[in-house]
């Protein structure tokens, strides 16, 4: 129940009720669009060939220029909690869906725009993206993946030919910056927000949260759907005095349970490889799981739980670091509520549900670093030691682990060359920062040794888990700054390199070094939510 009017021209700013998304074309502009870089693998999901990629109206649809024959296409309506503050209707202000692919193995594939012009969701902004943002995005989707973390995907990259104002560059002068869009694929787009818009506009719209829940499960979680027929499972919530919940009376508790898990195992897999999101509003929370919308996000260079890459965070730090993991169960409270609001699950349900959330976290998270470790079995004092120390040395995250794995598990080590493979990591330590180090190396070759995993496997495995290439801020920077000038070679060798990140790469070993010094000018390290 969109309001009427021509839908494929009316993009004034406006509340949409009673409507989960508004019909909307892209209205870009283009002069001369050109394909920056665009994925193989997102290709074969799409089941496009190569040498699509080259003809001449890819780009124009690409761009928005052209629409997608077959392709309706249309803006969501969420809400979200923007810095934990319900902020009402934001919506898809920039995003625009072009249509869906069915893919040869019957996958659905979302295909969206991003930066494709003005929806009614666009408010005081001008739905346009710069290439800055856009480069960044496209990287990061597929950095992810190749991490193998779930996430959106990036097809393409492409420039309008066009210049987007902004009047919020971090030196608060106004910038024209060339504009692009990025073609962004998903099996849905979904978020928290888009649930909780309806229940937040009262009785009348609670009815949409279950119509919409139920196409979620119909559609992506049929397993779920025909949960009813299957043998009675239920589940104690360990509390005293609980009644069991029965995950298979109410579709919709099983439903709340696997969304709160998916998060719990994304954000321990974030942590995991040091991402900081930057803005984890529950409009940027996906109910599959995914990680979603890539705007001030950062990998850590030096470890410092209390990173947080976007200025805009500052001096709160609520999406620092070591904060995800309670971001995430507060997200998934908020996500819960509106489905007890909308009658879906009861209180007892709801409880179980976030339950499961931490539950599944500290599983996944412990797994996750007994990994990175190598060790036979998780030891919190080991790996909470380690982590304080890295604090006090400021020590690179992912080169740390990396060549950790270099370590021998043999006791019989002299002292003085148990910190020789940790060397490139441990700068500038003073005398008492290396008793310390040395300390603990100890106890790690200690817990290390009992496994009986030969050194060489021990290290295969954790080189499979602690990434040598990740997409650090001032890689994305220096890509950036080459395609602001047309040359946008540096945006595909740095694609190639991080779609690769547990290989040796000989060659590329420079994508690895430690950050340098310009690495932590403002801009660089930190970004604002402005793009
Ligand atoms: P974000 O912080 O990226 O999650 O964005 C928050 C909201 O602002 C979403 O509703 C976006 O669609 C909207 N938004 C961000 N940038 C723009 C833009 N340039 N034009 C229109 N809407 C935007
Ligand atoms: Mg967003
Ligand atoms: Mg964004």
């Amino acid at each position: 129940r969109e309001l009427p009017g021509d839908p494929l021209t009316d993009v004034i700013p406006r509340q949409v009720f009673h409507a989960c998304y508004s019909k909307v074309s892209s209205s870009v502009q283009v002069k001369n669009p050109q394909l920056v870089a665009w994925s193989e693998s997102v290709a074969q999901i799409l089941d496009l060939d190569s040498k699509e990629f080259e003809r001449p109206d890819f780009t124009l649809i690409f761009s928005g220029a052209s629409a997608l024959a077959g392709g309706l296409s249309y803006a969501q309506c969420y809400g979200g909690h923007q810095f934990g503050r319900w902020a009402g209707q934001l919506g898809d202000g920039r995003a625009i869906t072009v249509g869906e692919v069915v893919n040869s193995k019957s996958q659905r594939w979302e295909l969206q725009l991003k930066g494709a012009g003005k929806t009614p969701y666009s408010r005081f902004a001008d739905g346009l993206a710069v290439l800055r943002s856009s480069i960044r995005e496209f990287l990061c989707s597929e950095a992810m993946y190749s991490l193998g973390i779930p996430t959106t995907r990036a097809l393409s990259l492409v420039t309008t030919g066009e210049y987007v104002r902004r009047d919020m560059f971090y030196d608060g002068n106004p910038k024209d910056e060339p504009g692009a869009v990025v073609c962004r694929v998903a099996q849905s787009f979904l978020r928290f927000g888009s649930f909780q818009i309806h229940a937040s506009r009262g009785e009348e719209d609670l009815e949409i949260v279950k119509t919409l829940a139920d196409y979620t499960i119909k559609h992506h979680f049929p397993h779920i759907e025909s949960i009813n027929k299957s043998e009675s499972l239920s589940f104690s919530t360990g509390q005293e005095n609980d009644s069991a919940v029965d995950l298979t009376s109410n579709i919709y508790t099983a439903w709340a349970v696997e969304v709160a898990e998916r998060t719990a195992s994304l954000i321990a897999s974030w942590q995991g490889v040091g991402f900081t999101h930057g803005v984890m509003n529950t409009d940027n929370m996906s109910v599959l799981g995914l990680t979603i919308d890539y705007g001030p996000f950062g990998f850590l260079d030096a470890f410092d739980p209390s990173f947080t890459p976007n200025t805009t965070d500052l001096p709160g730090r609520r999406y620092c670091f070591s904060n995800q993991p309670d971001v995430g169960l507060w997200n998934i409270a908020q996500f819960i509520s509106t489905l007890s609001f909308a009658d879906l699950i009861n209180e007892n349900e709801a409880d179980y549900a976030l339950e499961r959330y931490a539950t599944k976290f500290m599983d996944d998270y412990q797994a996750v670093m007994t990994k990175k470790l190598g060790l036979p079995k998780y030891s919190k004092e080991l790996i909470s030691k380690l982590l304080n120390n890295m604090a006090v040395d400021k020590v690179d995250y992912t080169n740390f682990f990396r060549l950790l794995s270099n370590v021998k598990a043999d006791l019989t080590t002299p002292d003085e060359e148990l910190l020789v493979p940790l060397k490139p990591v441990l700068l500038d330590i003073g005398q008492e920062r290396k008793e310390a180090w040395t300390s603990w190396v100890k106890t790690y070759i200690e817990e290390l040794s009992g496994s009986g995993v030969p050194d060489e496997d021990r290290k295969v495995l954790m080189n499979s888990v602690n990434p040598k290439y990740i997409l650090r801020n001032y890689l994305c920077q220096s890509a950036i700054d080459m395609a602001e000038q047309g040359d946008f070679e540096e945006v595909r060798r740095l694609l190639k390199v991080i779609e690769r990140p547990y290989d040796e790469q000989p060659g590329m070993e420079i994508y690895a070094h430690l950050p340098p010094a310009w690495a932590n000018r403002p801009g660089v390290s930190m970004l604002s939510c402005s793009s």
